[in-house]
């Protein structure tokens, strides 16, 4: 069984093709990572997968639904269900603490479950942060408050667009260990990443150039 298939999905923006006729199959519970120059359309894939974007052409099957038919309500309902979301940036509210912020994610269910979020914030280590705003943690922190909001629902597709991108190497290394972690109960895992060392830690890695695959490695040989 396949979390994922993408058959010969484009998007283009007038003449330009950030994405063009990709192919590819990620497993259930399978690590991989998406590497490419800037511009290679590394988001703007992880955009379609995530539901947060559509195909020009092409289909994406997502555990077994094709989400390119799908209205933008059935694509909230199967991000909220399925799909969990880690950006380089964090996206957190600035206002809002980071226990507010885990609990954003229930919202969604029009259910605001504050021991479960509490719960996420312990398994990333930050139980005694809970009550701190963002601008009071450091960036390691606040990227592990996004991945206690990821994880909440369980997800069974975790997406992590540069999630080490702006964080140092302790950080980095908490940030991989938490994703080893969320692998092992289940989830599989699309990295995309400038880091080799990152690349690494899954079981494959596709390189995007110019919108197409240029190349898939296979990390375990
Ligand atoms: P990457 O994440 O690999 O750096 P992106 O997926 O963000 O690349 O972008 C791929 C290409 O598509 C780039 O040339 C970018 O400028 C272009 N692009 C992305 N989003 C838009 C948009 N909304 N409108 C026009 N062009 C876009
Ligand atoms: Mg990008």
């Amino acid at each position: 069984m396949n979390i994922l298939e993408v058959n010969n999905v484009s998007k283009n923006y007038g003449s330009l093709y950030a994405l063009a006729d990709i192919n590819m199959t990620v497993g259930d519970g399978k690590w991989l990572s998406i590497m490419g120059p800037s511009g290679s359309g590394k988001s703007t894939l992880m955009n379609i997968i995530g539901c947060m974007d559509k195909p020009t052409s092409g289909s994406v099957i997502l555990d077994g639904q094709d989400i390119t038919q799908l209205s933008l309500t059935d694509l909230t309902v199967i991000r909220r269900d399925k799909i969990g979301l880690i950006f380089q940036q964090f996206h957190l509210v600035p206002y809002l603490t980071a226990l507010e912020n885990v609990m954003l994610a229930q919202y969604y269910h029009s259910m605001v479950d504050e021991k479960e979020a509490l719960n996420a914030l312990e398994r990333v280590g930050l139980h005694a942060r809970a009550k701190h705003l963002p601008r009071q943690l450091s960036g390691g922190e606040q990227q592990r408050v996004c991945i206690a909001r990821a994880l909440i629902n369980y997800p069974k597709l975790i997406l992590a667009d540069e999630p080490t991108g702006n964080l140092d190497e302790a950080n980095e290394s908490l940030v991989m260990n938490l994703l080893h972690q969320l692998h092992q109960e289940g989830s599989s895992i699309i990295v995309v990443t400038h880091s080799p060392e990152v690349a690494k830690h899954a079981e494959t890695t596709v390189v995007l150039e110019h919108g197409k695959i240029a190349q898939i490695i296979d990390n375990l040989k």
